[in-house]
């Protein structure tokens, strides 16, 4: 099969870039091993865990109802079968949708196990080979598995373990507390597991904003998530009906499942991309420039396999930016604001930079940070969600924003205003001084804004000494 731009991998980044392709007139073929489109993100990642979180916040709304509304509910419970039902309608909903939008694009979908075989041909395990003018590489990634004895019982499970399960574990350990580890220990105390983590760092998700990671670390901790920062996982013992997970300077914890969430890995092996000539490295991915083009240049890779970020929307991105490139266009990928959302409870989301980097770059005293809680926010308080704040972030010279935080409900939508304020380059003033309606949760950003300022209308200025 002949066509003028090939794409291996079907997930966000492979299947924006046979969309974008298409769109702008190739022929395309994009080839995907597993029977659904979608990768990662869709089948095993971002859409079931938000399914989950979903079935865990209405779980936990309907427990915490408050008769001072004039709601009165019988106790509630969870029905795993129900949600696992729920969670699959979602999922196939999706991953049809982009089958939907293959065939308006008009781009061909073979299934099978792709392999390069050289430079401009790919040959699909039980199917015909693709002999291409460009290629889109877009395997994507998968988890890490550390070397320590006896992670390979089949209690030691990865992400896709974990959401392929009937049952809700009695008591769940969680090796890592990333992103994805901390999502999965704020779904399962809801579910009503005991949840333990084990970090080797001294810190919740080390790269967000050390005040937010530490408010979540408060509110796990409030709410019984049992917290081992700063502990190295040394030994797993499976007993035959449970685990013992050994920790630390000897100390030990016991439980049914064990989540394995250190971290994920670019899929660069098995592939091909030595036959093609593709330069990569095993931890860092292929390595592209800012049009997405690898050392081959009629070559490119986008998404977790090019080693950047390991996020669904930069993988669309970069899709789209590799496409265009490959169609012949001039596109650069350019230094984007990148939206950081973490959907526990509370959620967090961050752009542009942390307290901490901005105050690196700029230095100290150039830096002016203002932080409004959602309880002097009137929506919040109205939904009964006032844990957490919004932080405004600026330089002081041009007053340039430079970036924004949030811990609270609904983190992950909100967090919008702050890419498009810091992609447009906006001041602190752009924000603060602009209008945001009322009785909204968006109003908070406004107001961290004035805080920066030094002139907050809804949260009394500390008196001056
Ligand atoms: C539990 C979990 C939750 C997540 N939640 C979020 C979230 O909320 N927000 C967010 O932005 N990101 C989230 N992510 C990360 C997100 O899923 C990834 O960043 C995203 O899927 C990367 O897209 P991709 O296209 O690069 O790779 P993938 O989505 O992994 O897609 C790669 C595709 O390539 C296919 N493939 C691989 N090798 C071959 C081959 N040889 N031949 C044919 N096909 C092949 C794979 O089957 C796969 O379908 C989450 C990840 C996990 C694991």
């Amino acid at each position: 099969m002949e066509c003028d731009v090939a794409v291996l991998g079907g997930g966000p980044a492979g299947y924006t870039a046979a969309i974008r392709a298409a769109q702008l007139g190739g022929n395309v073929v994009c080839i995907e091993k597993e029977p659904e489109l979608g990768g990662t993100c869709l089948r095993v990642g971002c859409i079931p865990t938000k399914a989950w979180v979903q079935t865990a916040h209405a779980l936990h709304a309907a427990r915490e109802i408050d008769p001072k509304l004039g709601v009165v509910a019988e106790e509630p419970r969870l029905d795993l079968a129900k949600a696992n039902e729920w969670k699959a309608a979602v999922v196939k909903q999706m991953t049809s949708g982009v089958a939907s939008l293959f065939k308006a694009n008009g781009v061909t979908w073979t299934q099978g196990a792709g392999r390069f075989e050289d430079a401009n041909s790919i040959a699909v395990e039980g199917s015909e080979s693709v002999q291409f003018k460009s290629a889109i590489v877009a395997t994507g990634s998968f988890p890490i598995r550390p070397p320590i004895p006896g992670l390979d019982s089949p209690r030691c499970i990865d992400s896709t373990g974990l959401l392929a399960q009937t049952e809700v574990p009695r008591r769940l350990v969680i090796l890592g507390g990333g992103i994805i580890g901390c999502e999965f220990a704020s779904i399962f105390e809801r579910f009503g597991s005991e949840v333990t983590i084990v970090e080797m760092l001294e810190t919740l998700i080390p790269q967000e904003d050390v005040e937010a990671t530490t408010e979540l670390r408060k509110v796990f901790t409030k709410r019984g998530i049992t917290l081992h920062l700063g502990k190295q996982c040394t030994q797993v013992d499976d007993t035959g009906s449970g685990l013992v997970v050994h920790f630390g300077e000897g100390e030990t914890v016991e439980c049914d499942l064990m989540l394995v969430s250190v971290g994920r890995a670019p899929l660069v092996e098995g592939i091909g991309l030595e036959a093609a000539g593709v330069s990569f490295d095993k931890r860092a991915g292929i390595g592209t420039d800012g049009q997405r083009r690898t050392s081959v240049p009629h070559i490119y890779a986008a998404g977790d396999v090019a080693g950047y970020w390991q996020l669904a929307h930069t993988g669309f991105r970069e899709g789209e930016v590799a496409a265009e490139n490959a169609l012949g266009h001039e596109a650069q990928i350019g230094d984007p604001a990148v939206p950081r959302p973490i959907y526990t409870d509370p959620e967090i989301a961050g752009v542009g930079l942390t307290e901490a980097e901005a105050k690196e770059r700029h230095g100290e005293e150039n830096v002016a940070v203002g932080k409004f809680p959602w309880v002097a926010n009137a929506r919040a308080v109205m939904t009964g969600e006032a844990t957490g704040w919004v932080k405004s972030i600026h330089e002081k010279t041009y007053g340039e924003l430079l970036g924004i935080v949030i811990v609270g409900p609904h983190a992950t939508d909100l967090i919008e205003a702050g890419v498009v304020a810091l992609d447009a380059e906006a001041t602190v003033e752009t924000v603060a001084d602009g209008m945001a309606a009322h009785p909204t949760l968006s109003e908070a950003i406004k107001e961290a804004g004035l805080v920066a300022l030094g002139r907050p209308i809804h949260i009394a200025l500390r008196r001056r000494s």
